[in-house]
């Protein structure tokens, strides 16, 4: 049994305290997020059994506290994110309030909203209202020098393990799209071929570059605009003329990375392979502007104090927390984040959508029939009978397909109407089904029409490096 949550690497959070938290079963509500993501928590007590990896010493000294228990720990890394089981052997959905306990990243609060609302003179997105983008690091002193005039960039990306991508992909990158329209910022997305290669046992390098180049048409019809955004592929880009200065991050990043560190960010042991351990500095070091200088310059005092600004899914968080322990020793500024939850797997809450599990997910080339199947057998909060459904009511807070309507379903006073209907008993879970069906078909009609748009032409100026055109950057060079 062992824990591959590590909370080791933020200076603030300490090994002592991440193994207190670990082994006492969580009890506190949140008071931030909204009803259907703080009805999903539950008490749980954390542990795994991945083979392989190392015991953290909290996981130790858990795994012998309950020997008896068949409850296993929620365990979300960059590599695999499961809620666990409860002490009967039940799979329980993904706590975000805990993770923020333990990660030791802030919630996205009132304020927050508020903040993005006066900035950005629009309502905040669904994502950000509806608790979806519900913690971060640091965005409070991005904002503050945003609003001081000084710049900030935006990095995302996606590891090509797969063709397509799923719907749950396109939460982060949409949420993206719209900061950088808000706040009219550069961006760069970086697509980790050599990651997916170096983790998977099955990829070979050639499928992870021909997955990279197919995952830039899905990325590119999200919306991004080719003046301001910058898409790169590790493998071309790291051994380009261009990525010089990309290099030597990633070896000054390398430098100060130990193996002790990478142990205990990400469980690894002596039987991963040296480019696992290597690629950590490679993930952190896109979060530095001097390793683009064809985009903000050359002046790399000033473009080292242009702020970077993340947005993922919170599976990422571990490679972020390594980064912004090493950026200062480098004299280099942490990069701050911006964390969304995970658009549920089709079998249920307990698990993320992901591409290396294709039952679990909706990819954005399926056709309106493979969703209509797919949606149909999803996981229900509804009753076993007519009946019992009518007088007890469906629970939404583990109904996939109504949380799927919260993802993507526009509308708040609808979405509110579907959720009364449901849980009154008024609405059957076959309607609820179909409803989400339709609302899905919607969306991804609307992806693969801006998607046969997109030209291998569109995705080599996406690629080029070049300089981007955003109309803060002038700011830069008179700080
Ligand atoms: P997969 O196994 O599906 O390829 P992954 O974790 O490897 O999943 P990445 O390509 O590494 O996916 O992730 C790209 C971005 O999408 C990251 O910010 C990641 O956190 C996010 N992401 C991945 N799956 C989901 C999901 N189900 N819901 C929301 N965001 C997700």
């Amino acid at each position: 049994m062992v824990d591959t949550i590590n909370v080791r690497s933020e200076k603030t959070h300490t090994a002592s305290s991440a193994s207190q938290g670990t082994i006492t079963p969580h009890t506190r509500p949140s008071n931030c997020l909204p009803s259907f993501v703080r009805s999903i928590m539950s008490s749980v007590v954390e542990i795994s059994d991945e083979p392989g990896q190392p015991p953290a010493l909290s996981a130790l000294s858990l795994a012998q506290t309950s020997k008896d228990s068949k409850a296993k720990e929620q365990v979300i890394t960059p590599f695999d994110v499961s809620g666990g089981v409860d002490e009967q052997g039940k799979p329980v959905a993904i706590d975000y309030d805990k993770l923020i306990d333990r990660f030791g990243s802030q919630r996205i609060d009132k304020a927050i909203l508020a903040r993005f609302e006066r900035l950005t003179g629009k309502p905040p997105h669904r994502l950000l209202r509806r608790g979806m983008v519900f913690s971060h690091r640091d965005l409070n002193l991005v904002l503050d020098k945003y609003e001081k005039g000084v710049p900030f960039f935006l990095y995302t990306g996606r590891g090509p393990s797969s063709n397509s991508m799923h719907v749950g992909h396109t939460i982060p990158f949409e949420f993206t799209k719209y900061l950088q329209d808000a706040f009219d910022v550069p961006l760069v997305i970086m697509l980790t071929d050599d990651e997916k290669f170096l983790h998977s046992p099955k990829l070979s390098l050639q499928e992870c570059r021909r997955f990279a180049l197919e995952n830039a048409l899905d990325i590119i019809a999200v919306g991004f605009d080719v003046k301001k955004t910058f898409i790169f592929a590790d493998t071309e880009f790291i051994y380009s003329d261009h990525g010089a200065a990309f290099g030597f991050n990633i070896l000054e990043m390398a430098k100060k990375t130990t193996n002790n560190q990478i142990k205990g960010t990400f469980g690894f042991n002596d039987t991963n392979n040296i480019g696992e351990f290597a690629f950590p500095a490679i993930q952190s070091a896109t979060s530095f502007a001097s390793s683009f200088p064809f985009i903000f310059g050359h002046n790399t005092k000033a473009v080292n104090k242009i702020p970077c600004l993340i947005p993922c899914a919170i599976d990422q968080d571990p490679y972020f927390r390594q980064c912004r322990d090493n950026a200062p020793r480098l004299g280099l500024m942490k990069p701050a984040l911006i964390h969304t939850v995970f658009l549920p797997s089709l079998r249920g809450s307990e698990s993320k959508m992901s591409a290396s599990d294709t039952d679990s997910s909706i990819f954005l080339n399926d056709t309106d029939n493979q969703i209509k199947k797919k949606v149909g057998k999803a996981f229900s909060g509804g009753q076993d009978t007519r009946e019992e459904h009518e007088r007890l009511g469906g629970r939404t807070a583990v109904d996939v397909p109504f949380q799927y309507l919260t993802f993507f379903l526009e509308d708040d006073e609808r979405l509110e109407h579907i959720r009364q209907q449901y849980e009154s008993g008024k609405m059957q879970s076959g309607e609820m089904k179909a409803t989400a069906i339709k609302e899905l078909q919607a969306y991804v009609a609307a992806f693969r029409e801006r998607r046969k748009a997109v030209t291998p032409e569109i995705r080599e100026e996406f690629m080029r490096p070049r300089q981007l055109i955003f109309k803060s950057m002038p700011l830069v060079e008179e700080q």
